[in-house]
């Protein structure tokens, strides 16, 4: 079966038996030998409405008919025209200008090349350098690397091959706070940006702070004369219980970062989206002072009518107390993990709920244990996390939180 294939974060010496997805309906995935199981976790949290939702097939199938792709340079569409407004006016401030790609990585990207650019239109030539933070995870891509958790993620592998960024600790204490200050003293002469995945840090450890963090870096950026951009890629369209997370700080960042549940899971989608005074920066009388960037795919019509009609769908139900209830049940039914001495922490913000170990010994048997329970639940690291549908049921969701208290408790 693995004959043509390459797995993601796979080793492939070992990797003999993938199981076979065939369909996938509301929060079920039915494989190719029949087995049924529930999905823990949405398909790295992008089907938020769940799967082959019928709103979305049919606005897809109607663009599909219409005009599936069309390049973007020179040319626009009313699938991008109507996703952007949408975007804009759902997206707090004046974060107006919205940028498309088709992945998360390369609107990080973008966004840390807008930021960089920013500044060299301006003749800010030293503005170069991104800070961000231990535990963040921006994506797979060279530039995006270089600003994940240098512990967790790629650094050591990629040795003396990624830029240097500045990568420091969450400003979490007054301690650090004071630390986080000095640090701009010293090197804010060269920072373009401060990024951040505003109060959830996930695929680096599913890790929770406080809304005034956020408080504290907009003032900080403010006064150091540096942009703060939101990485809310894993965060944004409701996940922590607000449509974005930044609206729980009542702060608005220069520049933010969409993808993953943008197009409900249907179709690849990201956006990078700006304020207007980051705008401003690049209108000139130079050519050169245009941003420098342009994916084939960018707003792609399909991916666009798929956005279009996910963001339609938060009108249609009340999802907000959807994603409260799934707090509340994760939070009761996970509680009982504590007992456990293998158990370093129990989390739960929104619809993200996180048993933490102290350490996984052998992965592959937890995950194929958790598949013994008819549940689709990827740990990583030390980490076992649900982000499930926002439409899931009840039952459906104490079946995936004893699956994970039955797996921790019995092997
Ligand atoms: C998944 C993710 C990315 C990368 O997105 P891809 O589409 O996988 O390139 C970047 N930032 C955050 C916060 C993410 O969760």
């Amino acid at each position: 079966m693995l004959k043509n294939i390459w797995l993601p974060y796979t080793q492939m010496q070992t990797c003999n038996n993938p199981i076979v997805a065939e369909l996938t309906k509301g929060c079920k995935i039915t494989l190719r030998d029949g087995t049924e199981l529930i999905d823990g976790i949405a398909s790295w949290w992008t089907a938020c409405h769940g799967y082959n939702h019928s709103y979305i097939a049919e606005q897809v199938q109607k663009q599909l008919y219409k005009m599936p792709h069309i390049m973007f340079g020179g040319i626009i569409h009313e699938p991008a025209i109507k996703l952007s407004a949408k975007l804009a006016s759902l997206l707090p401030g004046d974060l107006n200008k919205v940028f498309f790609t088709e992945s998360g990585s390369v609107s990080v990207e973008v966004a840390m090349k807008m930021a960089i650019q920013f500044w060299l239109n301006q003749n800010h030539l030293k503005k170069t350098k991104i800070l961000s933070f231990y535990g963040g995870y921006h994506g797979d891509t060279m530039a995006t690397m270089a600003v994940c958790d240098p512990d967790e993620g790629m650094h050591q592998l990629f040795q003396g091959i990624l830029p240097h960024q500045h990568i420091i600790a969450l400003p979490k204490t007054k301690q650090l706070q004071q630390e986080f200050i000095a640090f701009l003293e010293k090197y804010h002469h060269e920072i373009a940006a401060i990024l951040i995945e505003p109060l959830v840090q996930g695929a680096g450890g599913m890790l929770i702070h406080d809304p005034e963090l956020l408080m504290f870096l907009r003032k900080q950026a403010d006064h150091f004369n540096i942009l703060l951009i939101f990485d809310e890629i894993f965060t944004g369209l409701g996940r922590t219980g607000s449509l974005f997370a930044c609206n729980q700080a009542n702060v608005v960042p220069d520049i933010i970062t969409l993808s993953k549940a943008l197009s409900g899971g249907t179709m690849a989608l990201a956006a990078t989206i700006a304020r207007e005074h980051i705008f401003n920066g690049f209108l000139s009388d130079k050519e050169n002072h245009a941003l420098m960037h342009g994916p084939t795919f960018m707003a792609n019509p399909l991916a666009c009518a798929c956005a279009i009609a996910s963001l339609e769908l938060f009108d249609q139900y009340d999802w907000k107390n959807n994603v409260k209830n799934i707090e509340l049940q994760m939070t009761a039914e996970l509680e009982v993990c504590r007992k456990l001495d293998i158990v370093k922490d129990v989390r739960v913000k929104g619809a993200i709920g996180v048993v933490e170990l102290h350490k996984i010994k052998n992965i592959n048997l937890l995950k194929n244990r958790l598949l013994d329970h008819k549940v689709w639940i990827r740990p990583f690291g030390d980490i076992i996390y649900l982000t499930p549908s926002f439409t899931i049921t009840t039952a459906e969701l104490t079946k995936l939180t004893q699956a994970i208290v039955h797996t921790l408790f019995y092997g």
